[in-house]
């Protein structure tokens, strides 16, 4: 039986390995196997409500084990280290638990085809103290750490304001850089999160308790959406209490502090908290595995997914290159890697198939971008196929589109009837507990 390996259970990986199951493994056509460095998954364009703590990881992840069982494939734990071409195996890291202890020396898995699918992480452009003194958005277990920091310094916010302690009663300051989806999303959901701080009770904490700095390199936020669309988007974070800076150059970043180039020569922005934002890279080991690579590290694939060079490797998703329509490269959107995730099963189904049908090539459809600016404001644009329309759309349109993404990724993980379930679930919690995590 032809063995098919999938490395990265992420918004696209984990929608091949559900399907190639349901369909290969389920027919006994091929064995598939998932590896992911985590033992559950979290789908990474809720991460901003993770941090405001609106979105309960405990209660809507998806542990892999349980659903490999139900979805015919095999989950393993681990992490990808390097690739035996020759041999057809990939090697995997040593494992190591939660306290730093190793408890699995490092395996190899056998394939005969390869999915690389393992996402992207922040580009820190080489500046200087990203890593050592900014929080970024790369996982569930780095955006629960920024959760209970937020937490945390309410913590000592409401104290002072209440005079139990001496430090300081300023708004807490929390600076992002990067004005694109992420950051704007960001900004807008604390501001949510710091007004239902006030309503659970929290002592002294209202919507002036927080302030936000926005700080983007170029000339305006969201440079994937028309001009209009972002300044209204800006108009509503400015509403909520955003400062956003354009035109803004990070040089540097210092404990709590961001040096920045502005047109009035060297600033310091001070703040409680830093967020990094700022554009994505695939991870730095894709450049050590012998395959081509591009310079923010993706793997660059022909139109069939097929890394270049390869006949049996394929990538998808954040980390591989593929061009689109115009030349243009295909953006990292998870919209993007469900697309190829679906592109990638049919010519898998293809290659396995006694014939070997031809594979068939990526072409991206690109549906529009949504930004939800939390409970304030959804909008964005939609383009339609059929009448090649750029429609703009905002408000209760604009949110329910917004979420029907999420839907239809668990709608490819779960199906309609389950998906249907999970939707009650979910709105008869959202009754019954408070609306926030705060812990
Ligand atoms: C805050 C935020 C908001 C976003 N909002 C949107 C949005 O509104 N719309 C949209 O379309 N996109 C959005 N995105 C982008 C979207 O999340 C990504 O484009 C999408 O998740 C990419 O899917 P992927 O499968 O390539 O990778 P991921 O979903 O990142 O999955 C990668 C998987 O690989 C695993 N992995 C990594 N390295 C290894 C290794 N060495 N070995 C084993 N496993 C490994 C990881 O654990 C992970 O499970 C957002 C991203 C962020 C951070």
């Amino acid at each position: 039986m032809q063995r098919i390996l999938i490395v990265g259970g992420g918004a696209g990986g984990l929608e091949l390995a559900t399907r190639l199951g349901n369909t290969l493994g389920k027919q006994k056509l091929a064995h598939i196997t998932l590896l992911d460095q985590n033992r559950v998954h979290v789908w990474k364009p809720l991460l901003h409500e993770v941090v405001a703590g609106s979105f309960d990881t405990g209660m809507e992840s998806l542990s892999y084990r349980a659903h490999s069982a139900d979805n015919h494939y095999d989950f393993r734990l681990g992490r990808l280290a390097s690739i035996d071409q020759d041999r057809q195996k990939v090697v995997l890291e040593p494992q190591f638990d939660h306290h730093g202890k190793q408890i699995l020396e490092s395996r190899q898995i056998s394939y005969d085809y390869l999915v690389i699918a393992v996402g992207s992480q922040c580009n820190d452009f080489g500046i200087s103290g990203v890593k050592e003194h900014c929080f970024r958005l790369d996982s569930a277990p780095e955006a629960e750490d920024l959760h209970l920091t937020f937490l945390n310094r309410f913590l000592q916010f409401s104290e002072a304001q209440a005079g139990q302690l001496g430090s300081s009663n300023q708004p807490v300051h929390i600076a992002i850089v990067g004005g694109g989806a992420t950051g704007v999303e960001l900004a807008a959901e604390l501001y949510n999160a710091v007004d239902r701080f006030e309503q659970v009770g929290i002592r002294k904490i209202h919507h002036q308790s927080l302030r936000v700095t926005l700080v983007e390199a170029t000339d305006r936020i969201l440079p994937v959406l028309p001009a209009e669309i972002a300044l209204k988007a800006q108009k509503t974070l400015f509403k909520q209490g955003v400062d956003v800076l354009t035109n803004v150059q990070v040089k540097a970043i210092e404990e709590n502090c961001l040096v920045t180039q502005q047109a009035e020569g060297e600033q310091r922005i001070n703040a409680d908290i830093l967020v990094w934002a700022a554009g994505v890279k695939a991870p730095e080991f894709l450049n050590k595995l012998g395959l081509p690579t591009n310079r923010i590290n993706q793997l660059v694939c022909q139109q069939s997914l097929l890394v270049q060079g390869c006949s049996n490797i394929f990538a998808l998703g954040d980390c591989a290159s593929i061009m689109g329509a115009n030349e243009r490269p295909v953006p990292a959107t998870a919209q993007a890697a469900s697309q190829q995730a679906k592109l990638c099963g049919d010519n898998l189904i293809a290659c396995i198939d006694e014939n070997r049908r031809a594979l068939k090539p990526f072409v991206y459809h690109d549906h529009g971008t949504l930004v939800s600016l939390s409970r304030f404001q959804t909008l964005g644009n939609l383009l339609d196929d059929l009448f090649h329309k750029n429609w703009f759309i905002e408000g209760k349109i604009a949110h329910w589109a917004y979420i029907s993404l999420y839907r239809q990724h668990q709608h490819a993980l779960h199906g309609g009837f389950k998906t249907l379930i999970m939707m009650l679930a979910s709105s008869i919690q959202k009754r019954i507990k408070p609306k926030l995590k705060l812990y």
